[in-house]
């Protein structure tokens, strides 16, 4: 069994949330992920490793650092993301890092650093156990999975490994599948006319009243659901119309999202809601709708008997004496992005509270156990 260092693995941690990284792309003006790259840009050279940077937008670079193997074994990436959300509704100095009762508090000490820092606790146990891979050990820093994803989308453009390991928060736990998300719009069309002329106006809110009911349908009446994630959802998310009090509203916009099961499709989605309006047309008197697809990310699943599956599998058992428990998320993760270039992935890191919540902390032990965990199959997947 590799020894972490709890000490150093702690203060790689400290340090980590002590750095405001929070994503541009969700608060205009913040900071991003260029201080917390030179912080890694250290640490990865500390440990020894070749670095080397992906610019994914100005300032917000994606750090990836090689242990070169000495051939004849399989590549591993170890993986996660270097961007947090906005602090506003925080209580507390978010930046703090304060340690307490085995729980290191601040901004993105769950999602996700406290899962890097098992990265860091992993292949520094390694390290100083004089281990030496024949596969390639990759390490890849990455930016912007709170919003749009850019920097696994430029890490898989060049980086390419056999398997990874991604270690968003699950609790110890192996997660194996996550739901992808659809945003779409949906525009009711009215016709604008003064407030008496009910013979003129067509009212587009009244209208989208109609969609809204679909759309608690579509819940109620879901026929699928998933062993690890649930059934398929939708809500409405933002509605927007009208133009004065004495006036037929011309048009409503509504902004929803789905949250889909791996094995949906965009077009599945879309098939609903154009067979929706097409049936309300048809319906009722004067009604006129469109949907658009906005934005698309699916899910993911493995396979339970993948070679990176069993290995975790098996690390944990070995170095945790207890069976893993398998999960899904129902949030969307990086995994399929790095599942449809060709990396089967798995997700496994540390618990705790409040991602994306006023207090947010992750329990230290946790980042220890996965980080034994992780060092344990690193060293029996590259050989
Ligand atoms: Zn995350």
């Amino acid at each position: 069994m590799w020894q972490i260092d709890n000490a150093r693995t702690t203060r790689f941690l400290q340090e980590m949330v002590r750095i405001d990284s929070i994503n541009p792309g969700l608060v205009a003006g913040a900071k991003g992920e260029g201080d917390i790259a030179v912080w890694l840009v250290d640490a990865c050279r500390e440990l020894g490793f070749e670095v080397q940077l992906q610019v994914t937008a100005p300032g917000r670079p994606n750090v990836v650092a090689r242990w070169e193997g000495s051939g004849g074994g399989k590549s591993l990436l170890l993986t996660g993301h270097t961007d947090v959300v906005s602090v506003e509704n925080m209580t507390g100095d978010p930046f703090d890092g304060r340690l307490e009762d085995g729980l290191l508090y601040g901004r993105g000490s769950l999602d996700m650093k406290g899962g890097l820092a098992s990265i860091f606790g992993a292949v520094a146990a390694l390290k100083a156990g004089g281990f030496t891979p024949k596969g390639d050990i990759i390490l890849g820093f990455v930016t912007d999975e709170e919003y749009l994803s850019i920097g696994t989308d430029t890490l898989v453009k060049e980086v390419k490994a056999d398997a990874a390991i991604l270690t968003e928060p699950t609790g110890c736990q192996l997660c194996i599948a996550h739901k992808g998300f659809q945003w779409l719009t949906l525009t009711t069309q009215g016709r604008a006319a003064h407030g008496s002329l009910y013979n003129e106006g067509i009212d587009a809110i009244a209208h989208m009243g109609h969609l809204l009911r679909a759309l608690e349908s579509f819940n109620t009446n879901v026929p699928v659901s998933h062993p690890l994630l649930g059934r398929p959802s939708a809500h409405a998310s933002l509605i927007s119309g009208g133009l004065g009090l004495s006036t037929y509203p011309d048009q409503c916009k509504l902004q929803i999202e789905h949250r889909l099961l791996p094995d949906e499709t965009a077009e599945s989605v879309m098939e609903y809601w154009t067979h929706t309006i097409t049936t309300l047309s048809g319906m009722v008197p004067s009604f006129s709708a469109t949907v658009t697809q906005d934005f698309f990310r699916p899910g993911y699943e493995i396979d339970k008997d993948a070679p990176i599956v069993q290995t975790l599998d098996a690390a944990f058992r070995e170095v945790l004496k207890d069976a893993p428990k398998y999960m899904g998320l129902y949030a969307w993760l990086d995994a399929v992005l790095l599942g449809k270039a060709g990396i089967p992935t798995v997700v496994i890191g540390p618990g705790g509270a409040g991602a994306h919540a006023a207090v947010e902390y992750v329990i230290l032990e946790d980042v220890m156990r996965c980080a034994s965990v992780i060092a344990e199959a690193v060293a029996q997947w590259v050989g």
